[in-house]
């Protein structure tokens, strides 16, 4: 990647947003709820990344999606950018993943990710293993909230006392979850 890129070659009207004082070039403008920056630009929404790249570097090829090397949302810094393939990009996102989707567990314990043999992983304590399992959700949990639910308290209730996931109470009542006595 070239490292001559600058700001004074776009456009005042997107130059005039961005502020270029560290590495990063943060947008200051409109933002998607993932903290995304977002401009109307070419008579449609689009984000700034790829506005900057396409200006800056050049067309973004059919199919290829913008890495964001710097993992920083608010950049618009095409050097902290690299086109890569949509499989490319999601191999990589997995690969910084610091916590499962689902639960979020700790995927910086090596004890809670395992690897499937195409290189995507996934989580060894929604799958029943890991560190995290036995702890955050004992088997007394689980009796204690299937025994409730059973006598007709709700999951919605349920889940709010023991602070778990109204998807996790689900899988625990319908025996999804965990089997225990
Ligand atoms: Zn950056
Ligand atoms: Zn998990």
């Amino acid at each position: 990647m070239s490292t001559n890129l600058t700001m004074t070659d776009l456009p005042a009207r997107l130059a005039e947003r961005i502020d270029a004082s560290g590495a990063c070039w943060t947008w200051d403008g409109w933002h998607n709820d993932a903290g995304y920056p977002y401009v109307h630009w070419d008579g449609r929404d689009q984000p700034v990344h790829r506005v900057v790249w396409t200006l800056l570097v050049g067309p973004i090829a059919d199919g290829l999606e913008l890495d964001h090397l710097c993992v920083n949302p608010p950049c618009v810094n095409p050097a902290h950018h690299e086109a890569v393939t949509h499989a490319e990009n999601q191999r990589r996102i997995s690969e910084r993943q610091t916590s499962c989707r689902r639960e979020g567990h700790d995927w910086t314990d090596p004890r809670n990710v395992r690897t499937r043999p195409n290189g995507r992983r996934y989580c060894a304590v929604c799958h029943g293993g890991g560190r995290g399992h036995e702890k955050k959700y004992s088997d007394a949990t689980v009796v204690a909230i299937r025994t409730r639910h059973a006598a007709g308290e709700r999951q919605v209730d349920l889940a709010r006392e023991f602070d778990i996931s109204s998807g996790l109470i689900s899988r625990i009542v319908n025996g999804k979850y965990r089997r225990v006595a």
